[in-house]
């Protein structure tokens, strides 16, 4: 390694030490950890400079087969505060939190929010309800009621955030069910890798189908993968789409087989890279919706 590396990697190591070190640089902002970027992206928008938020899981990581990193009790055990999704989502929070030995606030962001449960009369509940905007607003809710009760005194400051992002958040649900009825009522399908897109389904008229089921855990049954087939050829469906957070060879396998486009990629259980559009949870659903539109209409 010649000098100037060495120097830049020195420099990398100081300026990253002090991001993480930031409670005691401002001695004012408390530390949230939640479980995936949706919610620590939500939790950016509310704790404006007055909350410094992690996520777990990183950009592109599946959720559903999460394994813990040594540094990630470290994390929680340092946090003001931990925001999970709820139903089932992180059967690995448990454990993570009590590694973590310490006392920490668990706020559940789904709370209030009846979920869709497994068609296949399991019961299980499905997680992504993030897709359903009105549905983003109760995370947000209950993002702005833990932030408060976790530091009183700038409670305020957390709800007037929310309000801003509420509104924000409405005019992204109006926007989406204006760009899905620009698709041709019969082509209003979605399929995509794994179950994720039940809830959007839900709130924006269109059908969905995931290859395998609503955990990424599942097995692929060659019954599942003949019935989308099928579907594909009946109602002669343009495009599937693959996922940033799952493994994309099954449906491209089926795209071999009858034909149909790969239309793109789209963010299920994770959002983009930070400073890019995709980065933030409205950016992420509206390049996911731009995506569909453009390969179905
Ligand atoms: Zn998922």
């Amino acid at each position: 390694m010649n000098l100037k590396i060495l120097a830049a990697a020195v420099l990398l190591i100081i300026s990253g030490c002090k991001t993480e070190n930031t409670d005691e640089a401002s001695g004012k902002k408390i530390t949230a950890v939640s479980s995936i970027n949706i919610i620590s992206d939500i939790v950016k928008n509310i704790g404006g400079d007055k909350v410094e938020s992690f996520s777990i899981c990183g950009v592109g990581v599946d959720p559903h087969t999460y394994h813990a990193k040594p540094s990630d009790p470290r994390l929680i055990s340092k946090s003001n505060i931990v925001f999970i999704n709820g139903f089932n989502l992180e059967h690995w929070i448990e454990e993570m939190i009590s590694s973590a030995g310490s006392e920490v606030k668990k706020v559940t962001v789904s709370e209030g929010i009846t979920p869709i449960t497994d068609e296949k009369g399991f019961g299980d509940p499905d997680p992504h309800a993030w897709f359903d905007v009105k549905y983003a607003k109760i995370y947000a809710e209950n993002i702005a009621k833990g932030l408060s009760e976790a530091d009183p005194k700038n409670a305020d400051y957390y709800n007037e955030n929310l309000k801003k992002y509420l509104t924000e958040l409405d005019n992204l649900d109006n926007w989406i069910k204006d760009e899905i009825q620009k698709i041709p009522e019969e082509q209003r399908i979605l399929i995509t890798s794994h179950d994720a897109f039940r809830y959007f389904g839900k709130a924006y008229g269109m059908e969905v189908k995931g290859l395998q089921g609503i955990s990424t855990e599942a097995k692929v049954r060659t019954e599942d993968f003949k019935n989308i087939i099928d579907l594909i050829k009946s109602k002669k469906i343009k495009s599937v789409f693959v996922e940033t957070s799952v493994n994309p060879k099954l449906l491209e396998q089926i795209s071999q087989e009858t034909g149909v486009v790969v239309g793109g990629t789209l963010f299920s259980d994770s959002i983009g890279n930070e400073g890019t559009p995709e980065g933030s949870y409205t950016g992420a659903v509206k390049f996911n919706v731009n995506t569909i539109v453009n390969s179905l209409k």
